[in-house]
């Protein structure tokens, strides 16, 4: 037997290569299992103590707390509020460096989850006292987040090379005058340097089957732009729209060439494409035109060069309109985030990775691209990276009729909270595990 024993041990020893170690998935597993009740609390105490974007002090104080008392690098105000963590592994190998990103932020929301542990909170929006809940999940984000990092600096002395944590503040868009939001406030502040990063990954939940997880190369979740139009007319009495510019009339025609260069004009099988016009404020009574009409919509697409030719055709189109009434209008464009582009390569090398510990058949590396939108795309426009979503609709509720992100009601199943500790975790090691 002890023979035996010896020459398996040898026979181990040959095998293994001396220049990088490999962390077996089921240690990353029973390591964040046995925190799991931590993940969770840290969850509800977020949860209960949400902060608006650029206000997440409370946050970020939580988040450098804990990453200190795990004995990791902390670097505060990066981004305003935001906080980089720093791992290095002590292991010997390769020196890669490999970030991973949660955000912190909630939003204007009252929320009626009827949790016990649910938001009274309120903060200060655009001069407003207003309620704020975490309606979209970032508080599991950052429980999460906080896993990974308690779980990597446990065993930091069997890998080698550096994690990055970034906390990221003001993912859901910062208030009129803020040029900037979190992602790109991080960037600015030198998030991705020293060490200089080579890789990102980050996830979000979303409804969705428990324990599953997808998304797509290339092109997965939507550019977000928001557009203004001005119209210009004249003020003239209701009963005499000859004597003046009718921009009502012009508005409601600029809304069905908004709506018709859309439907007719972009391929929807290869470049999905949402161009929607969500608010109109005009006129003050019912027998007066009035002299402007003021709009607002957003703008979802896929694809950067066809985004750009739909709004270049898209202004052309309105000042069209405008110009054939008699009236002008004004027409601006601003990128609230960009595309999410998920790296091909990496996508590709993602899926077995996530498989390890999501489990066959619970990865999908091929889903559809949604129209909603998230500042990680700034990340991967600096480096490469992946985005993934996490199913996380409560056991027994289908996800297609449970509460949206967003929504007061939206809930996250806390069970998947240790599966994305997990994904987290390996993501990373395996990366720094990469020749
Ligand atoms: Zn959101
Ligand atoms: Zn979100």
């Amino acid at each position: 037997m002890i023979r035996i024993a010896a020459i398996a041990a040898a026979l181990t020893l040959v095998a293994a290569p001396a220049f990088a170690q490999t962390v077996p998935a089921a240690d990353i597993a029973t390591a964040a299992q046995g925190i799991e009740a931590d993940v969770i609390a840290w969850r509800r105490d977020l949860h209960a103590h949400p902060e608006l974007g650029l206000a997440e002090t409370r946050t970020a104080a939580f988040v450098a707390a804990h990453l200190r008392e795990m004995g990791i690098e902390v670097r505060e105000g990066v981004g305003r509020t935001g906080v980089v963590g720093v791992l290095r592994g002590t292991g010997s190998g390769p020196q890669h460096v490999v970030a991973l990103r949660a955000d912190m932020d909630a939003l204007p929301v009252l929320e009626a989850t009827g949790l016990a542990f649910a938001s009274t909170a309120t903060g200060t929006y655009q001069g407003q006292t207003v309620p704020v809940a975490h309606a979209c999940g970032h508080d599991a984000h950052i429980a999460m987040l906080l896993g990974a990092a308690r779980v990597l600096s446990g065993m930091k002395d069997r890998f080698s090379g550096t994690v990055v944590f970034l906390f990221q503040p003001a993912e859901e868009g910062v208030p009129p005058g803020e040029p900037l939001g979190g992602a790109r406030l991080m960037i600015q502040d030198g998030a991705l340097e020293n060490p200089k990063v080579e890789a990102i990954f980050g996830l979000h939940v979303v409804p969705g089957r428990a324990g599953t997880v997808f998304y797509r190369p290339q092109g997965f979740m939507a550019a977000s732009d928001r557009v203004d139009i001005t119209l210009h007319g004249r003020q003239t009495h209701g009963a005499w729209p000859w004597r003046g510019v009718d921009v009502i009339a012009v508005a409601g025609q600029v809304i069905q060439t908004v709506n018709t260069l859309t439907a007719r004009t972009i391929d929807p099988t290869t470049t999905p494409t949402v161009f929607t016009i969500a608010t109109i404020q005009a006129g003050v009574r019912y027998n007066i035109i009035p002299d402007e009409a003021v709009m607002s919509g957003t703008l979802r697409t896929f694809d950067v060069a066809q985004r750009d030719d739909l709004v270049k055709r898209a202004e052309a189109a309105i000042d069209h309109v405008a110009e054939a009434y008699g009236a002008t209008a004004d027409f601006s464009i601003r990128q609230n985030a960009a595309l999410v582009f998920n790296n091909e390569e990496l996508s590709a090398w993602l899926a077995p990775v996530l498989t390890e510990v999501a489990g066959e058949g619970n990865v999908n590396p091929a889903a559809p691209p949604t129209t909603v939108a998230e500042d990680f795309s700034y990340f991967q426009n600096e480096v490469p990276g992946v985005f993934y979503h996490l199913g996380g609709t409560a056991d027994g509720v289908d996800p297609a009729t449970a509460a949206p992100n967003h929504s007061p009601r939206f809930d996250v199943n806390e069970e998947v909270l240790v599966l994305g500790v997990k994904t987290h975790a390996l993501s990373a090691l395996r990366f720094l595990e990469r020749e």
